[in-house]
């Protein structure tokens, strides 16, 4: 690889692609950071909806066991109205006193008549001694000014749960009041109501049984083991609230999240790539047309000096006078007529080339005969050919099909061909020029026994400047514009060009022209 490329290459890596290294890297870690902070986020919301939902309903118990105690405490039909109380909130089925001293016997203020008295009796009786512990507490709790409300939950029975608090009773003594409460009716008008509320609709919350694990309320249908996160219901012992996102699991949606963050990474780091390689193509094509461009100059240099100096020399001689001889005159005029018609081919090609890359050259077509055209240049070639040695054949098909070409620029695409064959031959010195017909196009071939070339190099050698730097060609003198005019006239005539070629063995150029 060449030096400046290297340096480029070096100088992208450092100001791109270690910046662009070090941002996927931490990219890639922030990512799961992200995760990480993501999922705390969402724990803490899914904790305080959670949070509210439990508040809300211990507020409205909280209310109830109030409204029980200013009824209590009230003169007057203190039954009657803690009947019309629990009329007011259907969840509610009885409420009860019990004395601190004798817990044993629930005295009913008001019971829901769907209730057996005697067997509610005895199972509060039976709750409140299992639990007597949490019960005696519930008197300490009330004495520092705070009213704990304790649940109970009721043996063999799936509907109804004790709620129990200390009261200032009728005697102004305190005494524990107690709430038949229907579960199932707690859970549709007060938590559902509030669930509602608090999950909008981007949360499923549910209402989970601990024992049966098992959902008892939703607000959007969901299963048991989606629910992402649990809290147990503070009002009612046995049951929790379980709260998920909407249609996905939580991890799910930050996996999916982080998934899509990498996919965009990803992207950008190809369309950097792709934008890195586009740019280094293009830099390594410019890079080798400045160096086409100043071989270029150095071998028209060259090309254009030995010529100079032959003619230089040559008329130097003449005017000196010392020549002896008609012959040895004639042959030096011959020498300086010969390299000025060669200076002057350099200089056509490449003024030629200067018109075609600035677009200003212009074809004038004609109905043209190859055939005549071959001749007319094998006409002025063929003493030159015999004098470099070589060998000329030409084999020109008979009622060959008129073309409508320029005849001079043909005529030039022509010679540059047999040019190049003279250039790079070496041993075989034979060139055969033919045409004929194939399809609808018609074709003039030129075929040498040269040095051929390589089957890599053949897509190249119609680029500008473009010369093979290997073999005999190295050391043969050229513009590499000879092919890049053949290719530019062929194309003004809609025609294509043809290249068969064995290294060592030789080449063949074929310019098919189509017929009119
Ligand atoms: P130039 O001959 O001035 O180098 P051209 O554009 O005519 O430029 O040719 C480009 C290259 O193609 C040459 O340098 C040579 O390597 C290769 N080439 C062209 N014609 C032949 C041929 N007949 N045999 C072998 N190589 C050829």
């Amino acid at each position: 690889m060449n030096r400046p490329l290297t340096k480029i290459i070096l100088i992208i890596f450092i100001v791109i692609l270690l910046p662009l290294i070090g941002f996927t890297v931490y990219q890639l870690s922030s990512i799961s950071e992200n995760e990480e902070v993501l999922q705390e986020i969402y724990s803490n919301q899914l904790e305080s909806i959670l949070f509210s939902v439990n508040q809300h309903s211990d507020d409205v118990v909280s209310s109830w066991a109030g409204t029980v105690e200013r009824h209590l405490l009230s003169s007057g039909q203190t039954s009657e109205k803690l009947r019309q109380f629990t009329n007011d909130f259907p969840p509610i089925e009885g409420v009860f006193l019990l004395s601190y001293v004798d817990r044993s016997t629930p005295v009913f203020q008001t019971l829901s008549p769907s209730i057996d008295e005697k067997t509610i009796s005895a199972r509060i009786t039976e709750v409140l001694r299992e639990n007597s512990g949490a019960v005696s507490k519930l008197e300490g709790y009330f004495k520092s000014g705070f009213r704990k409300i304790e649940s109970l939950e009721i043996k063999d029975d799936n509907n109804l749960i004790i709620l129990l608090f200390a009261v200032r009773g009728d005697g102004k003594e305190n005494s524990l009041a107690g709430l038949v409460v229907n579960k199932r009716s707690f859970i549709s008008e007060v938590i559902s109501r509030r669930i509602g509320r608090a999950a909008g609709d981007k949360f499923t919350l549910a209402v989970l049984s601990d024992a049966r694990d098992s959902i008892v309320y939703s607000n959007f249908p969901v299963k048991a083991a989606e629910i992402d996160r649990k809290k147990e219901l503070w009002v009612l012992k046995g049951y929790s609230l379980g709260i998920s996102l909407k249609g996905e699991t939580l991890s799910e949606a930050i996996s999916e999240r982080g998934k899509r963050n990498l996919y965009i990474l990803l992207l950008i780091n190809l369309l950097f790539i792709s934008g890195i390689i586009l740019v280094l193509i293009n830099i390594r094509r410019q890079i080798r047309l400045a160096q086409i461009k100043s071989d270029f100059v150095s071998n028209v240099s060259h090309e254009l000096r030995t010529p100079l100096a032959l003619i230089t020399m040559f008329a130097e001689t003449l005017e000196t006078g010392r020549v002896k001889g008609e012959d040895k005159v004639k042959e030096y005029y011959q020498i300086i007529s010969a390299e000025a018609n060669r200076l002057s081919k350099i200089v056509n090609s490449i003024l030629n080339f200067s018109q075609m890359e600035s677009g200003k050259r212009r074809y004038s077509f004609r109905e043209t005969s190859l055939n005549e055209l071959v001749e007319k240049v094998a006409e002025t070639y063929t003493f030159h050919l015999k004098n470099k040695g070589f060998q000329f054949h030409m084999n020109l098909s008979p009622g060959l099909p008129a073309v409508s070409a320029d005849p001079d620029a043909v005529s030039e695409a022509t010679i540059n061909l047999i040019d190049n064959a003279m250039k790079y031959s070496n041993e075989v010195k034979e060139i055969v020029v033919s045409t004929g017909v194939v399809g609808k196009m018609v074709f003039i071939s030129v075929k040498d026994k040269g040095v051929g070339i390589a089957a890599g190099e053949i897509r190249q050698i119609f680029d500008k400047f473009y010369r093979v730097t290997s073999g005999l060609t190295h050391n043969t003198k050229g513009t590499g514009l000879g092919l890049t005019i053949v290719k530019h006239i062929i194309d003004a005539h809609k025609g294509k060009i043809e290249v068969k070629s064995t290294p060592g063995e030789g080449s063949e150029f074929i310019l098919f022209l189509p017929q009119r």
